[in-house]
């Protein structure tokens, strides 16, 4: 069935065309968070303004999965600007997404109790916001973590690792807390069995800035990264971690801070592809092509899910990623740090065929 999928957007890239729903669909369905990680855009203790607790009601999330399902989508990705788990209907949503057969992941900080757990081990992806190894480092930067909490998040790792039916991924944001404890993080991510971790830049806010890594921290650590990548073998885990080196490696990289990375790998993107494959759900029902950028393509609120895939916004943006993709430009201005360069690359090597 999802080669059938897959094929279909293939033909539409072809084409210029949409023939069914995306690959995934990410959902952001509450804004409230058990943790304050000094680096989250919403809940740092440096964040003046706190956003107000809201959350998607059981009903209208009902019946936005339902026309995604008839759209032909993959995959729900449960997120929020804010821990997911701790929706009011988190089981039931669960098993609303599982009994449509549709697949189902989610991005987490892995503080919760063994129900959530027991629900997990069906996900077929879990992402997991983990940037510290050690229990010292993960009180300073997720803020109000405790030891017991940090000894939780680690057993529900180990837990979904073990027992999960899908892949676990740690997602750990580098910043000047914790830049130092990389090949740690990697050790530990090996020792709790999970499929990989991913390395991630900071993205910069204004409350965030003193979380940068000062040029004496970058040149320590390319130290910390050249050690990182002659001993991953040994570790067995899939990281990021050669990519990382690469970035931090180059002098662009440092002259402009991290805001801006004008990285331009051999992996980087030429075309975009992502509004066949992608769609995101804010919260407040507008729907974007990409978590990376704020061009609203519809609000679900208004028009239904499908309604907003097949409209004249979303063709010109799939025309525009095609034929006029440009690095660092317009409405691409944040690309040259995207996430999708596997996807992207995926469906570029199916359209070349
Ligand atoms: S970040 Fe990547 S996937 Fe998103 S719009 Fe830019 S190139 Fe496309």
């Amino acid at each position: 069935m999802k080669a059938s999928k897959n094929f279909l957007r293939y033909i539409g890239i072809l084409r210029d065309k949409v023939f069914t729903g995306p690959e995934i669909v990410h959902f952001h369905i509450n804004n409230y968070c058990n943790l304050r990680c000094l680096y989250c855009w919403f809940h740092s203790p440096q964040v003046k303004r706190k956003p107000k607790p809201k959350e998607i009601g059981f009903e209208d999330f009902k019946r936005i999965i339902d026309e995604i399902e008839e759209l032909g989508a993959t995959m729900i990705r449960l997120s929020g600007d804010g821990e997911p788990t701790m929706h009011s209907k988190i089981k039931e949503m669960i098993h609303y997404i599982k009994n449509k057969k549709l697949k189902f992941s989610i991005l987490t900080n892995c503080v919760f109790n063994k129900d959530i757990r027991e629900i997990l081990i069906d996900a077929d992806e879990i992402f997991v916001n983990f940037s510290a190894p050690n229990k010292q480092v993960y009180n300073e930067i997720q803020s109000i973590a405790s030891e017991i909490v940090f000894k939780n998040v680690i057993r529900n790792i180990h837990y979904l690792s073990i027992f999960g039916k899908g892949s676990v991924e740690v997602q750990y944001i580098i910043n000047n807390r914790n830049y130092k404890y990389v090949y740690e993080m990697m050790k530990l991510a090996s020792k709790l069995g999970v499929d990989s971790i991913n390395f991630k830049i900071m993205d910069i806010v204004p409350h965030n800035k003193n979380l940068i890594l000062s040029r004496e921290e970058i040149e320590d650590f390319k130290t910390i990264l050249e050690h990182c990548i002659r001993e991953q073998r040994k570790l067995k885990i899939k990281s990021n971690i050669s990519s990382i080196c690469t970035i931090y490696s180059k002098p662009s990289f440092i002259r402009g801070g991290q805001k801006r990375d004008k990285y331009r790998g051999k992996d980087n993107v030429e075309k975009c592809f992502i509004g066949w494959y992608f769609a995101n759900i804010n919260l407040n029902g507008d729907v974007t092509p990409c978590c990376r950028m704020n061009h609203v393509i519809g609000n679900i609120n208004k028009k239904g899910f499908r309604e907003i895939w097949i409209s004249e916004k979303s063709h010109k943006f799939r025309m525009d990623g095609k034929y006029f993709f440009k690095m660092n430009k317009g409405i691409w201005n944040d690309c040259s740090v995207c996430e999708w360069r596997k996807l992207n690359h995926k469906y570029l090597k199916g359209y070349q065929v």
